[in-house]
């Protein structure tokens, strides 16, 4: 049996977990970071909060007698995915990163593409606009220098007041997102500008559609460099690969 860490956070990790959801050939566990207040939980074991940094990972690695580990992390999670190729290589197990492609323009969409959250800020202009921050809760702080925007922010969980900006209003809501529930709360509050993590992926792209159709800026933040380790687009190719690594493993036998 294949003992197979997942670390999550996102919908891929939970599709892969799913898939492995009763294989007798695997032994998942899927990691959360911890961090949303009531995530959806899988089938699969699971285990909630961080490792202690590369070393802690790499222990329970070992310790746990782990042959494979599936990083399907978030683009922008750098921390745990740089941990995972350091706690990989010290406890000699098996590393793929499952690296959705990034978004990409397409005619008619009107992107700024900024190198960094504080950018991000900074490129939606002196003037007062009315911005819909979708970016989840950890960068918020980068628009509290620019208190001019009247700001509406989307997260799964309600962000701390302490990040907020003076004035804005908040929606929570977890992805994802329909075009036409998009289309309707960028009209409802007379949406200017979007912010937005370039994280690809289906969950979250509808709002790029509705602002293509509304002629709506979108303030892009690229992804951060990734990591230099084993990648595949999505979780059937992260499937494959394990599936592979099962048929590897030097204790199975035939009868
Ligand atoms: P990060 O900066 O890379 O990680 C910060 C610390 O959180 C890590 O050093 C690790 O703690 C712990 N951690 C992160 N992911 C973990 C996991 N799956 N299981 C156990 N511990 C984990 O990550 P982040 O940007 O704060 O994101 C946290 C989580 O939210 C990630 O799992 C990510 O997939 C998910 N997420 C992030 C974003 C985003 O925009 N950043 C968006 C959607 C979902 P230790 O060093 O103590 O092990």
């Amino acid at each position: 049996m294949l003992r197979v860490l997942i670390l999550g956070g996102t919908t891929e990790a939970s599709a892969l977990a799913e898939a492995l959801h009763g294989d007798d050939r695997f032994a998942p566990t899927l990691s959360f970071a911890g961090v949303t207040r009531a995530p959806v939980l899988p089938r699969i074991a699971t285990r909630i909060g961080g490792f202690g940094g590369a070393d802690g990972l790499a222990g329970w690695l070992r310790e746990t007698g782990t042959h494979a580990l599936i990083d399907a992390t978030h683009p922008f999670a750098q921390r745990i995915s740089r941990n995972a190729v350091a706690a990989c290589a010290a406890a000699g197990v098996a590393l793929l990163r499952v690296a959705r492609p990034e978004w990409r323009p397409v005619p008619g969409d009107r992107w700024t593409v900024t190198p960094d959250m504080a950018a991000a800020a900074a490129a939606l202009g002196p003037g007062g606009r009315r911005v819909l921050l979708t970016i989840g809760r950890q960068d918020l702080a980068a628009f509290l220098p620019h208190p001019q925007h009247a700001y509406l922010v989307r997260s799964v969980d309600l962000p701390p007041a302490a990040l907020l900006p003076p004035g804005c209003r908040l929606v929570t809501a977890r992805g994802p997102f329909a075009l036409e529930d998009e289309l309707s709360l960028l009209s409802r509050h007379a949406i200017e500008a979007i912010v937005s993590k370039n994280s690809g992926g289906d969950a979250t792209r509808a709002k790029l559609d509705a602002a293509r159709r509304l002629g709506i800026e979108v303030v892009m933040v690229a992804r951060p460099e990734p990591v230099p380790a084993p990648h595949v687009a999505g979780w059937r190719e992260a499937l494959g690969w394990l599936e592979d690594r099962h048929q590897a493993l030097p204790t199975r036998r035939s009868v």
